[in-house]
C-alpha cells in the first residue's frame, strides 16, 4: 500500500505524548487561512524553489520539457498551471534549490523509518504521530500502518482536523492510541469563513469518539487542540463556546491545548510561490495567550486540564 507524505519530523515533543516521529500526509479537505503546512493542502505535490540555495546555473530552464521555467527580476518563475510535476528540474538541479514537496511511501518503508527511534519512544513514552494535511484521507494506509506499529510495540497517534466522512473516520480513530482532535472555531459560519467548510462533520466525529469511549469500544486518549490565530480564533467568545463543547465531553477528554499562532512558515509560502495573508502577522503577545488560557480554565472549571503551547511574543 502507498501514500503521499510531504514531511517527517523525528524527535518531536508537540504532537502527542513523549518523544515522537511525525509523518505528514498529503492532501487536506480544509483550507485554513493560517495553515502552517501549505505544501500539504493540495492532493498533489508542489514544486518548491528556495532562492537562497539557487546558484543561477539555468539548468532547470533548459531541461523543463514544458518550457515552464524562466528567470525574472523576482527570481525563478514557475507556471504552476502547466507544471506536470515530472520532477526533471528537481532531479537536475545541482544545488537542490528545486524540490518536489512530497513523495510516495509504502507502509513497509514507514515502519522501518519509525523503528529507527524505537529506543527513544521506549525511554520517553513516545511513539508515532500521523498528521498532515489530513491523514484520515489515507484511511486504508494509516490503519494498516498503525497495526504494523502496534505489532512492533509502538503507539500511534492521529493528529486530525476531524473533517472527514464519519463512516471513514470511525474505523480510523479506533485504530489509534491517541487522537489529537482540532476544534478550531465553534460557530459553523465562521468556521466556513476561515477554513473553507462548516464544522458539521467535526462535531459529528467528536460526538462519535465520545460515544465510543463511553461504551469502551475506544480506549485511547482524546486531546482537543485549538489553534489561537489572531483575528480568527482568538476571541473570548470562541474560547467560551469551545469550552461548552469540552464540558459536554469532559468525561472522555484528557486535555485541551491552546496552540499559539506562529509565523515560521513564511519561507514555505515563498518557496511555493503562494501569497499568505499572515505574512506580516506577529506572534501573539504573551499576556494575550495567558488571558485566553485563564478564560478557558475558568470556563471548564477544572473538569479538563488546559495548557497553552507554542511561541509567544514578549510584551512591550
Ligand atoms: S516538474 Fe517538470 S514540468 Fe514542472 S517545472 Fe519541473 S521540469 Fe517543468
Ligand atoms: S537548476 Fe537549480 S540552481 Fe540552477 S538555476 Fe535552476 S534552481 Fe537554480
Amino acid at each position: 500500500m502507498e501514500a503521499l507524505i510531504f514531511d517527517t519530523h523525528r524527535g518531536t515533543s508537540h504532537d502527542g505524548e513523549g518523544l515522537r516521529t511525525t509523518f505528514f500526509f498529503q492532501g487536506c479537505p480544509l483550507h485554513c487561512k493560517w495553515c502552517h503546512n501549505p505544501e500539504g493542502i493540495a492532493p498533489r505535490p508542489y514544486i518548491k524553489w528556495e532562492a537562497r540555495k539557487c546558484i543561477g546555473c539555468h539548468t532547470c530552464v533548459k531541461v523543463c520539457p514544458e518550457k515552464n521555467l524562466g528567470f525574472t527580476e523576482k527570481g525563478l518563475g514557475i507556471d504552476r498551471n502547466r507544471c506536470t510535476r515530472c520532477g526533471i528540474c528537481a532531479q537536475r538541479c545541482p544545488a537542490k534549490a528545486l524540490q518536489i514537496s512530497a513523495r510516495v511511501w509504502t507502509v513497509d518503508e514507514l515502519v522501518k523509518y519509525a523503528l529507527k527511534d524505537k529506543h527513544f519512544y521506549d525511554a520517553f513514552k513516545g511513539g508515532v504521530t500521523f498528521s498532515g494535511g489530513e491523514a484520515a484521507l489515507h484511511a486504508p494506509f494509516i490503519i494498516e500502518a498503525a497495526e504494523r506499529l502496534h505489532a512492533e510495540g509502538i503507539n500511534a497517534a492521529l493528529d486530525t482536523s476531524g473533517y472527514c466522512s464519519p463512516g471513514i473516520f470511525e474505523p480510523v480513530f479506533l485504530s489509534f492510541d491517541f487522537v489529537l482532535f482540532d476544534v478550531k472555531i465553534a460557530d459553523s459560519d465562521l468556521h466556513k469563513k476561515f477554513t473553507g467548510a462548516g464544522n458539521g462533520p467535526v462535531s459529528e466525529n467528536l460526538d462519535r469518539i465520545a460515544e465510543k469511549k463511553r461504551n469502551r469500544e475506544y480506549t485511547g486518549e482524546v486531546w482537543i487542540r485549538t489553534p489561537i490565530i489572531p483575528h480568527a480564533t482568538d476571541t473570548e467568545e470562541n474560547i467560551l463556546s469551545i469550552a461548552e463543547i469540552i464540558k459536554a465531553h469532559h468525561d472522555v477528554i484528557s486535555r485541551w491545548e491552546l496552540c499559539a499562532f506562529n509565523n515560521m512558515c513564511k519561507d514555505k509560502y515563498r518557496s511555493l510561490g503562494l501569497e499568505w495573508e499572515y505574512m506580516e502577522t506577529d506572534l501573539l503577545p504573551h499576556t494575550r495567550m495567558r488571558q485566553l488560557l485563564q478564560t478557558a480554565e475558568t470556563a471548564v472549571g477544572g473538569r479538563v486540564p488546559v495548557v497553552s503551547t507554542g511561541l509567544t511574543a514578549t510584551d512591550r
